[in-house]
């Protein structure tokens, strides 16, 4: 028999009405010998009825999730709502209080660290929790991401191509609810550990987003992303009102030359914009030498034609570090 989790929540998951807790895992340390990590969360429950998951700073320093999520936690009315909505606005909170992608406890990844463990590290125990506990009440999962410091997208909302086709239309549809400018259907660099791979072999509808990056939030991606997530929430039948459609543009992620990885190190310039038309062949990046005046920067082509998705966000950039992304 696996142990059970560590965490208790404080909120009851079969309570009708609104309830505003914690998920209290006891975590000892210098500054707090018997302390605990309290990771907020929001039940909104009226009934039977689905149940939607919804989460934010998955990865600590994405902004759009939690922003809406804050709001939606404390604007949701019971009234609304058919059904109930889990709401962890900062799923891995250390990393989130701290600003940075991963937990400063123990630097652990939270979209790498499913299915988690019950006696591992505190990101291992938040991870065990959601497997557990709360995608198995799901009917409906959503994690809000964005490019985090690092990286910069554009804003769209994205499923993964699946093997079971009934489950991804279900996907793909939340997501043309959701009405992004752009959709995805979004393939991984490594799916190994992910929420999105543990939510999705449970057969869960599971929808995510990229919505911007560099470590902030922009006024048109807050925007996208609250009113996405209650078009969503309308779609499944969860929240009352009509989904207010905007159009949206497809993209796809055909293979592995979507994405440009550097092999130098050096200042990083982007030859093309978010959203600007790219072909194959074409310079879309150039790395500049800076440890010295007179060598020419290395040209970076692009592998395939699209648009560019996604880029590198910090001026220097690394050896290995993610340039761009190309969409079609
Ligand atoms: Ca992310």
């Amino acid at each position: 028999m696996p142990k059970p989790s560590p965490i208790s929540p404080t909120v009851d998951f079969d309570r009708d009405g609104v309830q505003h807790g914690f998920l209290r895992l006891p975590y000892s340390r210098d500054d707090s010998a018997w302390g605990s990590v309290m990771i907020p969360i929001c039940v909104v429950r009226n009934g039977e009825g689905p149940t939607a998951l919804l989460t934010g700073a998955n990865h600590g320093d994405e902004y759009e999730g939690p922003l809406a999520l804050y709001e939606l936690a404390r604007t949701l009315e019971p009234g609304q709502v058919s059904g109930t909505v889990i709401i962890v606005p900062a799923m891995n909170y250390p990393a989130f209080r701290a600003g940075t992608r991963t937990s400063p406890i123990d630097k652990g990844n939270m979209n790498r660290s499913f299915p988690g463990r019950p006696d591992g590290t505190v990101t291992e125990k938040i991870a065990d929790y959601f497997q557990r506990e709360l995608l198995p009440r799901a009917d409906l999962v959503f994690d809000f991401h964005s490019g985090g410091r690092t990286l910069d997208f554009l804003p769209y909302c994205a499923a993964h191509i699946l093997p079971d086709k009934a489950q991804e239309a279900k996907a793909f549809a939340a997501v043309e609810a959701f009405s992004a400018p752009y959709s995805m259907k979004m393939r991984e660099i490594d799916a190994v550990g992910m929420y999105d791979t543990a939510a999705e072999e449970m057969g869960k509808v599971f929808i995510t987003t990229e919505l911007g990056g560099g470590g902030t939030a922009r006024a048109e991606t807050v925007r996208i992303a609250r009113r996405g997530i209650a078009n969503v929430l309308r779609h499944a039948g969860i929240l009352d009102g009509a989904v207010e459609k905007t159009p949206t543009r497809w993209l796809d992620m055909p293979s592995g030359d979507c994405f440009i990885f550097a092999e130098e190190d050096g200042m990083f310039e982007t030859m093309a914009d978010l959203g600007e038309d790219v072909h194959e062949g074409m310079v879309i990046a150039r790395i500049h030498s800076i440890g010295r005046t007179g060598g020419p920067p290395q040209e970076i082509r692009a592998k395939m034609s699209g648009l560019l998705a996604a880029r590198h966000f910090p001026g220097l950039i690394k050896t290995g570090d993610c340039m761009c992304v190309v969409a079609r």
